[in-house]
């Protein structure tokens, strides 16, 4: 059986090791993560750090997990060498990994641990494929950029960046840190260098004090953006945060018909999105029973091949269908582990 994942490094300010039950608890459900994912999964699920430093209103979160908390990037690289042995694809998860390696010392960043990871994981066989989890626009550095444009598709052309709302005023009773513009400019700037792109965001309607002005603006900036789809949620109070102290409450009929509209608006664009994918060229891994499968750029298509694939390996194909299919190649190299 392949080793445990190594113990974590003890002692610099931050790292996980620290003797508070947090971080213990943190500990052991990184290891259960990793025997749980060796079980048969095919994507694993590579947690290099906890926590969050940021002060967002409604999140119930970052009360619960505590300040941003880094694994030591060694004990990354070499868990992330023993997923790969069973999983084709790594995604890479934390609280807030924007702020990966700010409490390490010496102090890093998420880019120089996901360059790591491409020089020293992904270029081993059986190579596994990697994606960022859930990443702030503001936090997406050039760097990191490079590495989406430069990889050759080792790391997934996919961004899932929380937007929460396109209007000023609401984001700031938020206490979110970006404006409307700095998420929209990055957005952009980030389309411009990756393409194709899986582009993802949150958004929460019926925040407190938001306006059908701020509603308009919300739904007129994701028409702008190249969003290939959205996650929408109706505010929802969440005990001990700031936002349960907020005036103007709006009904929950308003803020379900706001959803119902971004979420229309969000399936026009995945439609327009898969549909100009066309019959492009692909590298999918398997899902489930391998009924479906994941492109790099995050579409969920059909899977059409003779035999069932061999879900231990990325498989090369072509979408069609409009996108929505994908035809294998020719059935992907056996593993052994
Ligand atoms: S919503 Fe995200 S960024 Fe904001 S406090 Fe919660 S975890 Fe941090």
């Amino acid at each position: 059986p392949p080793p445990p994942p190594p113990a974590p490094a003890a002692g610099a300010r931050g790292q996980l090791g620290a003797r508070s039950p947090l971080d213990r608890g943190h500990l052991e459900s990184v290891g259960a993560t990793v025997l749980r994912r060796r079980a048969g999964a095919t994507r694993g699920w590579l947690k290099v750090q906890d926590g969050c430093d940021r002060k967002c209103a409604f999140c119930a979160t970052r009360l619960a997990r505590g300040r941003s908390r880094s694994r030591h990037p060694d004990e990354v690289v070499a868990e992330a060498r023993v997923l790969a042995r069973t999983h084709p694809e790594l995604v890479i998860t934390g609280v807030h990994i924007g702020h990966y390696g700010r409490d390490l010392a010496p102090r890093t960043t998420l880019t120089a641990l996901v360059r790591r990871l491409l020089d020293e994981v992904a270029g081993t066989s059986p190579a596994p494929r990697f994606r960022l989890g859930s990443i702030e626009a503001t936090e997406i550095d050039d760097g990191m950029l490079g590495l989406l444009a430069e990889s050759g598709g080792r790391l997934a052309p996919h961004l899932h960046m929380p937007l929460q709302s396109g209007a000023d005023p609401v984001l700031r009773n938020m206490r979110r840190w970006h404006t409307r513009e700095q998420y929209r400019r990055r957005a952009l700037e980030i389309a411009a260098r990756i393409s194709p792109l899986g582009l993802g965001a949150d958004i929460i309607t019926g925040f407190p004090g938001e306006s059908p002005a701020d509603h308009a603006d919300t739904i007129a900036l994701v028409r702008e953006l190249p969003f290939t789809y959205l996650h929408v949620f109706p505010y929802s109070p969440r005990d001990g945060t700031a936002a349960m102290r907020l005036d103007g409450r709006v009904p929950e009929r308003v803020s379900r018909e706001r959803g119902r509209e971004l979420r229309d608006l969000a399936a026009e664009k995945a439609a327009r999105y898969t549909r100009g994918r066309g019959r492009a060229e692909v590298e999918v891994v398997m899902e489930g029973r391998g009924g479906t499968a994941l492109t790099g750029d995050y579409l969920r298509v059909e899977v059409g091949a003779a035999r069932p694939p061999d879900p231990s390996v990325l498989h090369r194909g072509r979408l069609s269908g409009e996108g929505s299919r994908v035809v294998l190649d020719t059935p992907g190299p056996r593993r052994v582990n």
